[in-house]
């Protein structure tokens, strides 16, 4: 029996920021049901097969400073050890940039790193490590925002420095390039990855596929907590009433005291344009511009293996590459990721997953052909992280109706780690409502 026998919430869309909210709420002992349109959960970060190789739509990154992630992976039943390769900070542009940061407390870790960086002058070196400290002294805030390209000028960052460093930075952490990018959502991300403990740094490439990871993980622990959670039944329409909301699915309607969208902007637009006094929202939701992420999958000869498990390459169309084997004893296995906008939109995928062959030929010296290739093409991963983005809030102008996802008002740029505390606002927002 709920504790709750007045409550029972909705949540359109099972991916990071829709389970997460799920899990808090079940936790409380709130019952809720999950809809998801597709056949299984995860969203945008979701396991994918392909020739009975287990993939992602795309490859992800996780900062040790996704704190909330790690710890809703973990209350479900995952072993962060165990589910993810941890690196230290490191970055590397196959022959051209190194930088690696030693076992030094933050942010001294940093600043030694920058210092010792391979592929940089002893004067850009100097620039690199002047900028953090300043940008340190600023407790990271600034007082107007900027593009990240506009705040590099200001630090006397020189274009071979932004190219090496902060330009792969940039794209990996907002995927934005630096001259569409917000200054202050990067300095966000550097405040919590750099500034903290060096464990905040590191860096977590996981061992297992994304749908499997948490959203999979967190059906069960909500099942278990009385709520249900279901996939292929999406939701076609939400209609408030006096004292709910009714949502509209293919075999009818179901009644709901609390609706949690977390749906990705597109679908949530177009599901909250018929309310009319959320206007101003669905304004700002079709607002957001997108930027796409590349990823192609190449399957080579299980003895090919790249240095590193994570690397980048500098002026060359593959920004990082990843090799499943280090990483996942998917042996032979081989990721390239572009993120962004750029003229590789225009190549076909099979032009595209030829440039990355002849990329791997010529910076590794690997022959071989690869046996088959998948090129994943997320053309709207997230929203264009813009300076001084209006991005909705979770609270709505209907009050109870509460927006969740990767494009909600928050510190970060779009991240699973967003998503999620998009998620754990609105549980903590709903849960506060009904006490009051
Ligand atoms: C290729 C790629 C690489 C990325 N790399 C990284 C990375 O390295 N690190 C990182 O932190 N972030 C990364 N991101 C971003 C991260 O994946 C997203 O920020 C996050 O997954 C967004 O989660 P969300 O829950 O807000 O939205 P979504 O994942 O979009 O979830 C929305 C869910 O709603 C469902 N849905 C849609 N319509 C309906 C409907 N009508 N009814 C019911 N359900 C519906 C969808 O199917 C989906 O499951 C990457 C994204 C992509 C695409």
């Amino acid at each position: 029996m709920s504790n709750h026998p007045d409550i029972h919430v909705g949540i359109i869309g099972g991916g990071y920021a829709g389970m997460a909210a799920a899990v808090e709420l079940a936790a409380q002992g709130i019952p809720v049901t999950v809809f998801e349109s597709a056949k299984q959960l995860g969203g945008r970060a979701r396991g994918v097969e392909c020739n009975g190789a287990q993939l992602d739509n795309g490859q992800h990154l996780l900062l040790g400073c996704y704190r909330d992630t790690l710890r809703l992976i973990a209350k479900v039943g995952g072993d962060i050890e165990q589910d993810f390769l941890r690196l230290p900070l490191q970055l590397d542009l196959h022959g051209h940039f190194s930088l690696r940061a030693p076992r030094l407390p933050a942010p001294l870790h940093l600043l030694t790193a920058l210092l010792k960086a391979e592929g940089l002058s002893w004067s850009e070196r100097i620039k690199a490590a002047r900028f953090m400290l300043a940008l340190h002294g600023m407790q990271f805030r600034l007082p107007q925002d900027m593009t990240v390209a506009e705040l590099l000028v200001k630090h006397g960052q020189d274009a071979d420095l932004t190219l090496k460093l902060w330009e792969p930075l940039t794209i990996a952490a907002l995927n934005t390039p630096v001259r569409k990018a917000s200054a202050q959502v990067l300095l966000n991300v550097l405040r919590d990855a750099l500034n903290r403990t060096r464990a905040d740094s590191d860096m977590l490439l996981p061992r297992t596929d994304f749908t499997a990871l948490f959203p999979q993980r967190a059906a069960a622990y909500v099942e278990r907590h009385g709520g249900e959670v279901l996939t292929s039944c999406g939701v076609e329409a939400i209609v408030p009433m006096d004292d709910g909301i009714e949502l509209v699915i293919a075999a009818g309607t179901q009644r709901f005291s609390h609706v949690v969208c977390a749906a990705s902007p597109v679908v949530a637009a177009k599901l909250l344009h018929p309310i009319t006094a959320l206007e101003n929202t669905v304004r700002q939701i079709e607002a957001l511009e997108h930027q796409p992420i590349y990823t192609v999958y190449l399957q080579y000869p299980a003895h090919v293996a790249l240095p590193h498990p994570m690397l980048g390459l500098h002026r060359r169309t593959s920004q990082w590459l990843f090799d499943k084997g280090r990483i996942a004893g998917q042996h032979g296995l081989l990721a390239s990721v572009i993120s962004a906008e750029g003229i590789h939109q225009e190549l076909s995928q099979d032009e595209l997953a030829h440039r990355v062959i002849a990329e791997l030929r010529e910076e590794f010296g690997i022959a071989d052909t690869p046996s088959w290739f998948k090129v994943i093409a997320e053309k709207r991963a997230t929203f264009c992280c813009a300076p001084g983005l209006q991005r909705p809030a979770q609270q709505t102008a209907h009050p109870r109706l509460w927006l969740a996802g990767d494009y909600t008002a928050g510190d970060y740029p779009a991240t699973l780690e967003g998503a999620v505390q998009s998620g754990l606002r609105c549980a903590a927002a709903l849960l506060q409502s009904t006490k009051s």
